[in-house]
């Protein structure tokens, strides 16, 4: 599947669920409501997986909200199996991860991304906004470590004035081994929520203080990774990731596409339209449905923005968070 740039479409992320139980200070507001509306069934989010398969997507991440708070997961990524598909990761914020790693491992997750923005404790919980949150994340990567769910990645979204003061602690977790850290540029997601260029730390700057405590080398990878990849010019252990959308945009390599957990794809973070799936679900039966979908799927594909346009002048920010987009 081809985009109207010649880029191959061939990863999905699909979110499960709009719900979370972290509200990042960064990411999201004070209450929510306890069920979004418009969740998608179990079924419903299959046949639209099977629709993305069918048309040649390959991978597909699991997300949200916070996948591990919905029933189900182990089960729906067990039918996901069927697809054929060269991957199946998860994106979590660990929380409940230690109770459910083996039973994901089983269902057939090959790998699973922790976020986690603070090696401190109580930072941790200053910016979730859940206590004793941290010690539970943390039995989550040893599980998720544990059940073979890896290589574990730990994705930090770096704030300045908030959490850039661990890059080093970061990276010597890294140099631990058991995981890859990667540093993720805070990006301008949703109107109203806070941000400005000031808070983003730029790739160039986390490569400075890498170069001055724990100096790396880049590791060459494919163009459509979004993660430029470092190993420790040392030769110790561990890996490096900078994913950098503000400053080093890789819209170019773009393979992503995005379906929010109430049936709406997205072509872009940043897309400022979306295209509904409901109708198409509803379209009748089996294979009624399923070429509804996918007549959707490329109608929006077709239409998948070039790239997007952070810090110039008419950017507008769409109107959801990535709690509600899927991350
Ligand atoms: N609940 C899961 C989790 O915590 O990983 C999956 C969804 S969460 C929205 C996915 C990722 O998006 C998290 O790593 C979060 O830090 C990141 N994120 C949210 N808002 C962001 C922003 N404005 N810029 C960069 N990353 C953001």
């Amino acid at each position: 599947m081809r985009d109207s740039h010649q880029r191959e479409i061939h990863d999905l992320r699909l979110s499960v669920t709009a719900r979370c139980n972290y509200r990042c200070v960064y990411c999201r507001a004070g209450e929510e409501s306890a069920q979004p509306p418009g969740e998608l069934s179990w079924e419903d989010l299959e046949a639209i997986a099977r629709a993305f398969a069918a048309l040649g997507i390959r991978k597909i991440r699991l997300t949200g909200g916070e996948p591990l708070l919905r029933p189900g997961l182990a089960a729906f990524a067990t039918r996901l199996q069927d697809l054929q598909l060269e991957d199946i990761a998860l994106t979590t914020n660990g929380h409940l991860l230690a109770e459910q790693a083996e039973s994901l491992r089983a269902a057939g997750i090959r790998r699973v991304t922790i976020s986690l923005d603070s090696v401190q404790p109580e930072k941790f919980a200053r910016i979730t906004r859940v206590k004793n949150g941290f010690a539970r994340v943390m039995a989550g990567i040893d599980a998720a470590c544990a059940a073979g769910l890896g290589p574990v990645k730990i994705n930090a979204v770096l704030l300045r004035g908030c959490n850039d003061d661990e890059i080093e602690a970061f990276a010597a977790l890294a140099r631990r081994g058991q995981v890859v850290v990667r540093f993720i540029e805070f990006m301008p997601l949703e109107e109203g929520r806070v941000w400005s260029p000031e808070l983003v730390v730029p790739m160039a700057e986390i490569l400075q203080r890498l170069a001055a405590s724990y100096p790396v080398v880049e590791i060459p990878c494919a163009p459509s990774e979004t993660a430029r990849r470092f190993r420790f010019a040392d030769g110790a252990p561990g890996e490096i990731g900078i994913i950098a959308p503000v400053t080093s945009p890789f819209c170019g390599q773009c393979s992503r596409i995005r379906v929010t957990a109430d049936g709406k794809i997205r072509t872009c973070l940043f897309s400022l339209r979306e295209w509904d799936l409901t109708a198409a679900l509803r379209a009748g039966s089996g294979a009624d449905r399923d070429a509804a979908l996918r007549r959707r799927i490329l109608e929006a594909v077709e239409r998948k923005e070039a790239r997007h346009h952070i810090g110039e002048p008419g950017f507008v920010r769409p109107g959801r968070a990535m709690v509600q987009i899927g991350g």
